[in-house]
């Protein structure tokens, strides 16, 4: 038994991005399910925040503000987590505000592709699809199979959704850097998400998080579901000798993956509370 069996969840969605459940109702399952603290890290907002925190005071939770920045990057899904920041930050709020504006320009962009090619769909069908906020391709997906243009979700990609299909649309996005640097900005801790999705080899990886420990990085999504074993090994080895915050979640959407819980990824993966000390430290070290 470790001297410590706090566990924690720092990966997080809720319906204020593309998540099944409510801020508030993530919480009351998180302390249900016995967590010492978790974040809310939904897709390029803050708006589940508020009500998270307000839970969590009301519960005796934890809860860490948070969330996910896309950012640009070649062949790959760079996504960049935030944490500890001020949800109120006016500079945070406004670069957020823009990176939704470029979404709402390109879904309607690739519902005119889609026009193009005989199959009309209503942006209302779309938005009555994502019933949070944040509109996006998945519902654009699910649209198209409600109007009987494709049998499933997949197919939607795999015909037209996908990058290279013809209703796709380039997405405008942060540079990594400068998601590092508006989190920071914020007075938060920056994380690079999920390396495993970034599709390079354990090398390039160590190449490209060392390049972005000198643009200000904190720390290194170590557990996450998508990680093998020996992902999670050499991810660990590299936080430490960068001296970056080792941290991790279940990026828990509510529903899609049968194996992951909130808590509990993938072969019982578990996070410890040296997470939260972890990202405390890098933030007590800035303003100190
Ligand atoms: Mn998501
Ligand atoms: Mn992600
Ligand atoms: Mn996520």
């Amino acid at each position: 038994m470790p001297a410590d069996a706090r566990r924690v969840d720092l990966h997080i969605h809720t319906t204020a991005s593309d998540g099944l459940y409510a801020p508030a109702e993530i919480v009351r399952r998180a302390a249900e399910a016995g967590l010492a603290a978790i974040a809310i890290t939904d897709h390029d907002t803050v708006a589940g925040l508020g009500e998270a925190l307000d839970a969590g005071r009301r519960l005796g939770l934890e809860v860490l503000t948070g969330t996910e920045l896309s950012a640009e990057f070649p062949n790959g899904t760079m996504h960049i987590l935030g944490y500890g920041f001020d949800p109120r930050h006016p500079a945070l709020l406004s670069a957020l505000e823009q990176y939704r504006r470029f979404r709402d320009e390109r879904n309607p962009q690739i519902l005119a592709k889609l026009a193009e090619l005989g199959m009309p769909i209503r942006y209302e069908a779309v938005r009555a699809k994502a019933g949070g906020e944040s509109v996006g391709r998945p519902h654009i997906a699910q649209a198209l199979v409600e109007a009987g243009h494709v049998t499933g979700v997949d197919e939607a990609f795999r015909l037209y959704l996908a990058r290279g299909r013809p209703a796709y649309v380039n997405r405008r996005r942060a540079s990594p850097e400068e998601a590092i640097r508006m989190i920071r900005a914020a007075g938060g801790a920056a994380v690079l998400a999920h390396a495993g999705q970034l599709k390079r080899t354990m090398q390039e990886v160590r190449r490209i998080v060392a390049g972005l420990a000198t643009a200000g990085l904190d720390g290194i999504e170590v557990w996450h579901p998508d990680h093998s074993a020996d992902d999670m090994r050499a991810l660990a080895v590299l936080a430490r000798q960068l001296g970056l915050a080792a941290t991790g979640g279940t990026d828990y959407h509510g529903h899609v993956r049968e194996d992951v819980r909130l808590g509990v990824g993938r072969g019982n993966l578990a996070v410890g509370y040296e997470a939260v000390e972890a990202l405390r430290a890098r933030l007590a070290a800035r303003s100190g």
